[in-house]
Formats: C-alpha cells, sequence, structure tokens
C-alpha cells in the first residue's frame, strides 16, 4: 500500500470522526424462533455509522450479515438493545413510522437482480414507481428518475425493459430505484454477486459517485474483496458480532493508507483475530499485562514470570 507523501491533500483518518454519527447498534440481539429452536443470528452487536460514510460489512455465511441489513433497512425487528437511524429508533416504531422509514429513508439493492426490478416496467418507470407511492407529481418525478438513471450511466437504457438489459445494467437501474427517494440510507447485499467484473466495478464506481453527490451513507455486504478495498470502512462481522475493522483513507477511488483494528465493546470485550489465536495457540485463557501505551497478551503458561517484561 503506499504511504501518504508529505503535503498531499488527504484528509487524516480522524476526519471521519468530526461526522455527525447516524446509525448507532447498540448491544442489538436478534433472536429466530423456528418451532422449539431459538437461532441466535445477532449477539449483542455494537456499530457506529457516521453520516456519509461507505462500508463494507464481510464474514462468513451465517455471521449475521443479512440479519442486520434487514433491521437497518425497516424489515425486520431486534429482540433487545438499540438501533437508531438518523431520528428514528428501531425498536420502538410504529407502523405509520415504519412505512415512513421504509419509503423515504433507506434504499435497498438486492443481490438476486429479478428482486429490485418489475420485469414489465422500462427502466425508467422502474425509477418512477417508488416516487409515485409516494406521491410525487409525475412531471417531477420523470425527470428525477432520468436524472439518476444518467447518473447511473444508463441514459440510453432508460425506455429498455429488465430483460434488454445485462445483468450489470439492471443493477444500476436498481440503484436508482434505491435512490428514487433520496434516501438517507442505502444498503446493497451483494450488488456484485451475480455479474462480472467489470460490471462490478461499474456498479462500485455509480456507488462511490451517489455517496459523493449526495452524502448517502453506503452500507454494502459482500464477498467481494475488491470493492471491500475501495470503501472507507470494511467492518468484519463473526458470530453475530462486529469483530474487526479496517480503515482507509483516500484519494479518489484509491485507497492510501490502511490500517486495521479490532473492535472493542462497551463491557470491554474484544475479539481477537482467528489467525492471531491459532499463531499463538491461545485458549481459554491468555495473560493480559498493562504497560504504560499498550497491553501484552500471552498465551496462559508462556512466561509466567515476567520474564519479557517490556515485550510482547
Ligand atoms: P449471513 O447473512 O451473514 O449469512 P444471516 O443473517 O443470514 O447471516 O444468518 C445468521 C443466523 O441466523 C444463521 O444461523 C441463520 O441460519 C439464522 N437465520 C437467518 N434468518 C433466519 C430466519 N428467518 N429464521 C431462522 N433463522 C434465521
Amino acid at each position: 500500500m503506499n504511504q501518504p507523501q508529505p503535503g498531499s491533500q488527504t484528509a487524516p483518518l480522524s476526519a471521519e470522526v468530526a461526522r455527525p454519527v447516524f446509525i448507532e447498534c447498540d448491544n442489538l440481539v436478534k433472536i429466530y424462533k423456528v418451532a422449539d429452536l431459538e437461532v441466535v443470528a445477532l449477539q449483542g452487536l455494537d456499530l457506529l455509522v457516521r453520516e456519509g460514510e461507505m462500508m463494507a460489512l464481510v464474514g462468513p455465511s451465517g455471521s449475521g450479515k443479512s440479519t442486520l441489513m434487514n433491521i437497518l433497512g425497516g424489515l425486520d425487528f431486534p429482540t433487545a438493545g438499540r438501533v437508531r437511524v438518523g431520528d428514528y429508533n428501531l425498536l420502538e416504531l410504529t407502523r405509520r413510522d415504519q412505512v415512513r422509514y421504509r419509503r423515504f429513508m433507506v434504499g435497498f439493492v438486492w443481490q438476486q437482480t429479478a428482486r429490485n426490478l418489475l420485469p414489465y416496467l422500462t427502466a425508467l418507470e422502474n425509477v418512477e414507481l417508488p416516487m409515485a407511492l409516494a406521491g410525487l407529481p409525475a412531471r417531477e418525478r420523470r425527470a428525477r428518475a432520468a436524472d439518476l438513471l444518467e447518473r447511473v450511466g444508463l441514459a440510453d437504457r432508460m425506455k429498455h425493459r429488465p430483460d434488454r438489459l445485462s445483468g450489470g445494467e439492471q443493477q444500476r437501474v436498481a440503484i436508482a430505484v434505491a435512490m428514487a427517494n433520496r434516501p438517507r440510507l442505502l444498503l446493497a447485499d451483494e450488488p456484485t454477486g451475480e455479474v462480472d467484473n467489470q460490471s462490478a466495478e461499474q456498479i462500485f464506481h455509480t456507488l462511490r459517485a451517489l455517496n459523493a453527490d449526495f452524502n448517502v451513507t453506503i452500507i454494502i455486504v459482500t464477498h467481494d474483496m475488491t470493492v471491500s478495498t475501495r470503501v472507507d470502512r470494511v467492518v468484519g462481522m463473526r458470530d453475530g458480532r462486529t469483530s474487526t475493522e479496517i480503515l482507509r483513507r483516500r484519494e479518489g477511488d484509491i485507497a492510501v493508507h490502511e490500517e486495521e483494528y479490532a473492535i472493542l465493546d462497551r463491557a470491554g470485550r474484544l475479539q481477537l483475530p482467528e489467525a492471531y489465536i491459532e499463531a499463538l495457540d491461545l485458549e481459554d485463557r491468555v495473560r493480559l499485562h498493562l504497560y504504560e501505551d499498550h497491553i501484552g497478551v500471552w498465551p496462559e503458561h508462556a512466561h509466567r514470570n515476567g520474564d519479557r517484561e517490556g515485550q510482547e
């Protein structure tokens, strides 16, 4: 990774901190009940996302990514904990607030292209539909839909139905649909999962441009490491919790510096990366020592007498 040059124009990582917190998940728990079984999909998840961030959520299958996205999208409710998006407390949404939240606050792009678009409507009509449901006058919605389709690079495909568009183009129409009512949050669940590399690149560029133009906060669930290297922040999930974070500083589309962090939750718990646990054969208990400016962690039986004081 290139190191930033002296005098370069990039903002320091700490500039992120100045933006207001937009999403706040605090000890979020989601339990699914299936017959007599309980599945704990989220077990005390903590996450802060700042206004205008573009972040990726990664993690093994079953780690709770979709569950979190569904909760943030107002499609499902948590079992316990706290979750706030803007002024909405998602634990206490009235039916009316839920409709308003889903219509104006959040847009969704799904992996399955067919789920995003109505097959018998043109691209333009698909983008207009959410605005029609929101009661926007016809002229205004036509103009806004055309503008959005231009922004996603499909000015010449407006009159096409989905079956005449490539998978990547359909996903870009879906992004325009998701942005139709100017949401403050855009959620994309594996948006590049079913398209080739070049289309994935275009989808990524489109999301980045919308993020810059509208300051819309974007969360992308992805396995695609090329996408996750091109967002501001990658949050790793494991067992229903956030476990690691990579923060990036960028110049335009190019990441110029990155740092990896583990997440310390409010109860003081820290999840060590699997690779570290394996490298030192850590099990059950570890020894901790507090130094002036850092903490050392040792396998339980190693160096009991502080014979490595000052090292780790
Ligand atoms: P990911 O998106 O990371 O693959 P999910 O959020 O889909 O993870 O799933 C997390 C856990 O919750 C898994 O164990 C999954 O089987 C379970 N789960 C997800 N949705 C449901 C559901 N509707 N009913 C029962 N269990 C579910």
